[in-house]
């Protein structure tokens, strides 16, 4: 069966026709450049017409299955992908307020499919919903109690099709059943976050009421002291937008060495004695260090620590560096692993069991 899964950002669609069975990408793309909401109608009729074309074209839009979106914030309510009907997407626009940046343009691409590839069933796949078995001791802010009540301020955690692809890899990896395993799991891509699985439930996870919580990342800050956005207010005059443009875009490992967020940079600037580069990665390693410790005392023993995306998968480097220091921490017995992860597969994956299910029930 073929899944199109649909991978919506502000100014771009990214594509891939999967085989859920042989696990096989059929097709798969990018549209960018999208610069006004009608644009990503026209995106779609864009990737209609690319999977009925060209190499391994579609016969017909009727071998497409389903149609999976990845759609970051489901707020409290949705703990798993869901069929999407008009309810669905009232409740995600209710959760466009919390994730302003990123749930609008999964909105409009969802509503654009279903004008473009009308008869086909959608499936909202949500990035927080791995997330959602996290005890209130670990999801609730220390603020008054009824900021959350009234608006849902809670930390709700973030890359959770990716942390849950790479926890149930590694149960096969090591042969046993996830529900058997504590696992402390790495997303270290541009955006970076850790989660701490006991016995495949999620128990806590670095990233919080938005992406910016947790590791230092690529444009992100990760954790710091609040109060330094009302005293960059006070004392430089700038508006608590620039200060929130400036936390996400301009901090994390380009703020630091104020050349570059990507790792590669970093490497190279490293290589040539760069102080600052030097110093980003010593934080950024010395951060991930912290929370691995924080959460293997969350957990009380760890069967492994797994690493994954850009940083992750291809920096094996760092790995070496945390199995080395940490092993005595950890025990002789946790595993240090690499494993790539493959967002798109799982939404596929998810999107095909949710229509069986459906169409089950009728
Ligand atoms: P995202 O999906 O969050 O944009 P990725 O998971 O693709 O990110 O990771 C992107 C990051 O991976 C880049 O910013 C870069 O720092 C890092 N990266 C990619 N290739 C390498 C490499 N060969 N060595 C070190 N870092 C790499």
């Amino acid at each position: 069966m073929k899944v199109l899964v649909i991978n919506c950002g502000s100014s771009s669609v990214k594509y891939q026709l999967l085989h859920t069975k042989t696990e096989k990408v059929v097709n798969k793309g990018i549209v960018e450049r999208i610069k006004y909401f009608n644009g990503f109608m026209d995106a779609m009729v864009q990737i209609k017409n690319r999977l009925l074309t060209g190499e391994n074209a579609l016969k017909s839009l009727e071998e497409i299955a389903g149609i999976g979106h990845r759609v970051v914030h489901g707020g409290e309510e949705f703990s798993e992908a869901v069929i999407v009907n008009p309810n669905v997407v009232k409740r995600i626009e209710k959760y466009s307020e919390l994730a302003p940046l990123h749930n609008p343009s999964a909105l409009v691409g969802i509503k654009s499919c279903l004008e473009i590839f009308n008869n086909i069933p959608q499936v909202a796949v949500f990035d927080t919903a791995f997330h959602q078995t996290m005890p209130a001791k670990a999801y609730m802010y220390a603020i008054p109690y009824d900021y959350y009540r009234k608006y849902k301020v809670r930390r709700y955690g973030f890359h959770g099709t990716s942390h849950r692809f790479v926890a149930e890899k590694t149960a096969q990896i090591l042969k046993k059943p996830l529900s058997e395993l504590n696992l402390i799991t790495l997303h270290l891509g541009n955006g970076a976050s850790v989660a701490a699985i006991a016995k495949g439930k999620v128990v806590d996870t670095s990233m919080g009421f938005t992406p910016l919580e947790g590791l230092m990342m690529g444009t992100r800050s990760g954790d710091m002291d609040p109060a330094i956005v009302t005293f960059l207010i006070d004392k430089t005059g700038i508006n608590y937008k620039t200060v929130n443009d400036i936390l996400n875009q301009k901090s994390g490992l380009l703020g630091i060495t104020g050349q570059s967020n990507d790792m590669r940079d970093i490497i190279e600037l490293i290589g040539k004695k760069d102080e600052r580069a030097i110093l980003a990665y010593e934080m950024y390693i010395y951060r991930i260090k912290k929370y691995i410790g924080a959460y293997a005392a969350v957990l009380g023993k760890v069967d492994a620590v797994v690493f994954t995306a850009g940083i992750g998968e291809k920096m094996p480097k760092i790995k070496e560096t945390m199995e080395k220091d940490l092993l005595e921490l950890l025990g002789k017995n946790t595993k240090f692993m690499i494993v790539p992860t493959n967002e798109e597969l799982l939404i596929a994956k998810d999107t095909y069991d949710v229509i069986r299910k459906m169409d089950e029930k009728q």
